[in-house]
């Protein structure tokens, strides 16, 4: 059954895998951006230009092309892409494969991926087969420990990968192969209809959001799931301090993360369990946030993509760099956090009335985790001074008691005045639905703001 198209798609993702893990490793920062330097010239004088949008830069340094971000992708998206495939094509395959659940079908050679739409805006990305094969032997390359790399030797038994999503995509069963045993996990169709499968395949690899293996973590815990996965990895949710605590208590290792958005793959951890940006596959450039230089967003340029041309692009992701750089060596930056979106920042105004102050969502997380509430979930949502807070908690009066000081204290220490808390009881997500803990809706009015 292995054709030559079979051999030769294997041959790019092993290819790719093998450069990915041992070649391009730097752990010398001017020997990594020499590197970029030389790719994002040869990406910006042939592959870019392809895109209408950007045929008129051609040769230009990077600073000078445009910056772009998804509501300008979704308005220009054929001006966007080398293919000049239009939005409405594109998303007529993506709305198609999310109603009928089944991911398989394509645009021609092309995988359509749909991001979460959490802020209202719905994206469209498109990936072709090449690149497709290459991101399967990279993203595999940058989280599989070594440990397990025996399982891609001919005579060994496959590797077993577990995978829980709202949506597959080519893009995942790429990867599926005589050597790999993948099995997705509809997120739609709820927890419990997955245990009997998983307990079945006996995944040595189980990749989900951070929720999601919290709540496989407690079944474990209950009795009622038997599996002992060797590697876990979270993916598409900001991994909380104790929800790791509760994954690796229950299976006895830390989960991993793999940062990765339809926009690309942006991140994972290392054998260190830190965070390192993809930099040996895409330019990162920050955009600050805070004085300091420790919070940004990040702009960027995917210099290994060929189809939906990523150049500059804003992504409404805010990420906190490492104090200290990572024991592994890396030259990659290492991340503290991936603290949430640009719209959990929530603003107060300022004591001193110089403005409204951000508060980020890291400190927000931290100030509720604190509280000493004993919450089992918690949500909060800001619209100008009123701050409205759902809880689960075991004791809902001391909840409230607790999170009303622990907050009162949080706006003292920043220096901001205090809002008016609201709690409610918890209502809970839809299933599969995307864990928010924090939502601007509203800045409170008549103060700037200080940056
Ligand atoms: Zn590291």
């Amino acid at each position: 059954m292995l054709d030559l198209e079979r051999l030769r798609s294997l041959l790019r993702v092993a290819t790719s895998f093998i450069h990915s893990r041992w070649w391009l490793r730097f752990s010398d920062r001017r020997r990594l951006e020499a590197w970029q330097a030389r790719q994002l010239t040869r990406f910006l004088r042939e592959t870019a230009p392809q895109a209408p949008r950007l045929s008129a830069f051609r040769g230009q340094p990077l600073e000078r092309w445009p910056g772009m971000d998804k509501a300008l992708l979704m308005n220009e998206f054929s001006a966007c892409n080398s293919q000049n495939i239009d939005l409405q094509a594109a998303l007529d395959v993506a709305l198609q494969a999310e109603h009928s659940r089944d991911f398989s079908p394509q645009l021609g050679e092309l995988t359509v991926g749909l991001s979460s739409g959490t802020s209202g805006h719905r994206g469209v990305f498109l990936v072709g087969r090449e690149e497709r094969e290459r991101w399967a032997g990279t993203l595999l390359a940058r989280t599989l420990p070594t440990r397990l790399l025996g399982h891609l030797l001919p005579w060994r038994p496959p590797l077993r990968i577990a995978f829980f999503l709202r949506a597959n995509s080519r893009l995942y069963t790429t990867l599926s192969s005589r050597r790999i045993d993948f099995a997705f996990h509809d997120l739609l169709l709820g927890l419990d209809a997955a245990l009997g499968a998983l307990e079945q395949q006996q995944p040595h690899v189980l990749v989900a959001p951070a929720t999601v293996l919290r709540a496989l973590a407690d079944a474990h815990q209950a009795g009622r799931l038997r599996i002992a996965p060797a590697h876990l990895v979270s993916v598409a949710e900001v991994l909380e301090e104790e929800d790791a605590q509760r994954i690796e208590h229950a299976f006895g290792h830390r989960p991993a993360q793999i940062y990765q958005a339809s926009e690309g793959f942006l991140g994972y951890s290392c054998e260190h369990g830190n965070l390192h940006l993809n930099e040996t596959h895409l330019l990162i450039e920050p955009e600050w946030l805070d004085q300091e230089q420790r919070r940004f967003q990040p702009l960027i340029t995917d210099f290994s993509r060929t189809t939906q041309i990523i150049v500059r692009y804003r992504l409404n992701d805010i990420l906190q760099l490492a104090p200290t750089p990572c024991p592994c060596g890396r030259a990659e930056r290492t991340l503290a956090a991936i603290e949430g979106r640009a719209d959990e920042i929530f603003w107060l105004p300022a004591l001193d009335g110089s403005g409204l102050r951000p508060l980020y969502p890291d400190l927000l997380r931290r100030a509720i985790a604190t509280a000493q509430a004993n919450l089992e979930e918690w949500r909060l949502r800001q619209e100008g001074m009123d701050w409205h807070l759902q809880v689960k908690a075991v004791e809902p009066g001391k909840a409230d008691t607790a999170l009303r000081q622990a907050l009162a204290a949080f706006f003292q220490q920043q220096q901001v005045q205090p809002a008016t808390l609201h709690t409610t009881d918890w209502i809970p997500d839809e299933p599969g639905a995307k864990r928010r803990r924090l939502l601007l809706q509203r800045r409170p009015e008549g103060a700037p703001c200080t940056y």
